[in-house]
């Protein structure tokens, strides 16, 4: 057995989130695995920017609400209890409602590719769909 300390919360960078976001880096693989687990805490309205996974990304939300929405859907809401799947490749983007704190659990076995920023209006445009 090894009881690993927390380690420290770190800021979510500026480059690939809007918003006030820090993130608790929970599980990383031994090499060749690339699994990667953390745990994301978006305040509301901060959200990532576009972005996809090699392999694929599993969220699961542990407290809050927020939205994900893939290029070209609808965004969904979610909450407490639910879990999100964006398969390889897929852009997408995550985040908090306006009026809610979100956290989720980010589970990925490969690094992600960042795209351009989510702009307010796609943001407003995601909830009024
Ligand atoms: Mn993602």
């Amino acid at each position: 057995m090894e009881h690993r300390p927390k380690q420290p919360t770190g800021k979510g960078p500026a480059e690939w989130f809007t918003g006030d976001v820090w993130i608790d880096p929970i599980a990383q693989g031994e090499p060749p695995s690339q699994l990667n687990i953390g745990s994301v805490h978006f305040t509301p309205g901060a959200r990532t920017a576009w972005h996809s996974h090699q392999g694929g990304q599993t969220l699961y939300v542990t407290e809050g609400r927020g939205l994900v929405q893939s290029r070209d859907a609808k965004a969904v809401e979610i909450r407490s209890g639910d879990v999100v799947y964006t398969s390889d490749g897929e852009e997408h983007w995550h985040g908090a409602t306006p009026d809610h704190f979100l956290t989720h659990l980010s589970i990925t076995e490969g690094p992600p590719q960042w795209g351009a920023h989510l702009t307010d209006a796609e943001y407003q445009a995601s909830r009024s769909r």
